[in-house]
């Protein structure tokens, strides 16, 4: 446990969570199994839940954090056997694969190198050449901090009816993100969202309805056709929902919509745009191969073999939290996050001031 409450958790995911939400976390329980007014909350969430991302369809909340939601995704709609095209340019992508194989699935993985961009004509060429059911691809791939720009490799793949399945997990919330082109776009709570961690929300176009519906797998709670039985079609919970993480969750995404979610995305960029810039003054580099590709959710620094020392020092001489990367990057990359309550000015120039003088010290 830390013993300073004073210090800065700039890590992208969880984030601090602000004080009306984790006040909403201690109101009373509901019985989430039998309250009308528990029912009535839920239905309003779902509401505004959909205008952040701004669907008419399906919206699902599961009650787990953000690989459920990945994972959910996969098992629902995967047969034995059928193939999957995973677009990878990072840790996350590369991971959708495993889950594919894990369910008996063929992926077909298109890699690009994890500082560069997506290509479109790579991703119009493979599926020229093959009968995808699916593709699976990262929005912003966390630990690198990249942005994909998906819009292009989305139209591909609706024009050859390839169903779409994306990982928004810390973009949702934070920058816009092009749901409608998607069939299942996954968010979390403990990222943009600002929630604390324990919720997975889902999309669910009517096309990923249908495979879904068609989907022969036997299971529980991977299953997003037992949420269509239970919730959607009958207003009954597969199992006791998360009452207090919804609480949060609904605070969280309402004090989104006071500020207006317009005004979230450009605070997201003002904040990386000022991270950037005052690592560029102190001489630090960009993973991303170009700004351009930088999320406005986290700034990833490369600081070959440096990451873990500098991470240890921010937080013991300046109270501050880093994180470094995944895998092999872990000591490579050192990451500041800036989404959600932490896309604020004044945290960003406090963690910048306290890296510069670390970094020059
Ligand atoms: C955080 C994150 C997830 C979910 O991971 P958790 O275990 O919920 O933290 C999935 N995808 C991306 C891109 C993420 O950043």
């Amino acid at each position: 446990m830390s013993k300073d409450e004073n210090m800065l958790m700039m890590t992208p995911g969880p984030t601090e969570v602000p004080k009306r939400v984790r006040k909403a976390m201690s109101r009373p329980i509901h019985n989430p199994d039998i309250d009308e007014d528990f029912f009535e909350f839920y239905r309003s969430l779902e509401e505004k839940l959909r205008k952040i991302y701004g669907v008419e369809e399906d919206v699902l909340i599961l009650g787990g954090e953000g690989i459920l939601g990945l994972e959910a995704s996969i098992a629902s709609v995967i047969n034995e056997g059928e193939k999957v095209l995973c677009i990878s340019n990072g840790i996350f992508g590369d991971g959708f694969a495993d889950f594919v194989e894990m369910y008996g699935g063929e992926a077909v993985v298109l890699e690009f190198p994890y500082d560069e961009p997506i290509e479109e004509e790579r991703v119009e060429s493979v599926i020229e050449k093959h009968d995808f059911k699916a593709s699976t691809m990262v929005h912003c791939e966390t630990p690198t901090g990249i942005l994909n720009d998906l819009e292009g490799v989305l139209e591909r793949l609706k024009e050859k009816d390839i169903l779409t399945i994306v990982d928004a997990v810390s973009s949702l919330g934070g920058t816009p993100v092009p749901t409608e082109e998607i069939d299942i776009c996954i968010g979390g709570s403990q990222k943009c969202f600002s929630s604390p961690p324990g919720l997975t929300t889902l999309s669910v176009s009517d096309r990923a309805w249908r495979l879904i519906n068609e989907n022969e797998r036997e299971h529980l709670y991977t299953s997003l056709k037992v949420w269509k039985d239970t919730w959607l079609n009958n207003g009954r919970f597969p199992y006791t929902h998360l009452v207090s993480n919804l609480y949060a969750l609904d605070e969280s995404i309402e004090m989104i919509l006071e500020e207006g979610l317009e005004e979230v995305h450009l605070r997201h960029e003002r904040v990386a745009q000022v991270c950037r810039e005052k690592g560029r003054d102190i001489g630090l580099e960009l993973f991303p191969r170009t700004e351009e590709l930088s999320s406005p959710t986290v700034t990833a620094f490369h600081v070959e073999g440096k990451a873990l020392q500098l991470q240890k020092k921010m937080r013991e001489e300046k109270d501050i939290l880093l994180a470094t990367s995944l895998a092999d990057l872990e000591d490579d990359i050192l990451r500041v996050g800036h989404m959600g309550s932490n896309a604020k000015k004044e945290k960003v120039q406090r963690t910048m001031a306290g890296l510069e003088a670390i970094v020059k010290g």
